[in-house]
């Protein structure tokens, strides 16, 4: 059904504002006032905790976490773009490949205090799949992260 896409990431913001502060790190959010998308909203939900969630972790103090969200035409089709960047640690060139796996973690001392259990990226994987979408990672180390997540605008199927 259809989600209107600023109030879920209001909401979605709201509820990581606290952790975020705790850290003193910015969370900022550019969406488009009137987008509404046809997807889960529960399964939104635990796609973009779980990468929100990565950026507040993987950042030091001070940093910035940013939410931005466009519509792109592709071939004849509608896609929603979700980008989350951060200004974190980023994560090695020779890790990108494996990140999506499950319980694969960077190394165990970056992320030690972070207390994962290297599911969260499996999941989400998953989840954009089943919603017929794509996602990507570009990151530097030392200066952060993107993740790209792209949804049909219009799905063909239930979900
Ligand atoms: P959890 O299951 O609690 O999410 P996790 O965060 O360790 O645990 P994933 O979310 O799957 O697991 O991420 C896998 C690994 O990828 C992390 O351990 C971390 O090393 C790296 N990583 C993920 N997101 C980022 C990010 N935004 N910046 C830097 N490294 C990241
Ligand atoms: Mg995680």
């Amino acid at each position: 059904s259809p989600v209107h896409v600023h109030s879920f990431f209001e909401m979605v913001l709201g509820t990581l504002s606290k952790v975020a502060e705790k850290k003193e790190i910015r969370l900022e959010m550019n969406v488009p006032e009137e987008l509404y998308i046809e997807a889960d909203e529960d399964k939104m939900k635990q796609i973009f905790i779980n990468l929100l969630s990565n950026g507040i972790n993987y950042t030091p103090e001070g940093g910035r976490v940013k939410l931005q969200v466009s519509v792109e035409h592709n071939e004849d089709e509608e896609e929603v773009v979700f980008a989350v960047s951060d200004t974190g640690i980023g994560i090695p060139k020779k890790d990108l490949p494996r990140i999506f796996e499950r319980f694969y973690r960077v190394d165990k001392g970056r992320s030690r205090n972070s207390g994962g259990t290297g599911l969260g990226l499996s999941i989400v994987k998953h989840l954009v799949e089943l919603h017929h979408g794509k996602l990507s990672v570009e990151s530097e180390l030392g200066m952060g992260t993107t993740f790209r997540v792209i949804l049909p605008l219009i799905q063909d199927e239930e979900i």
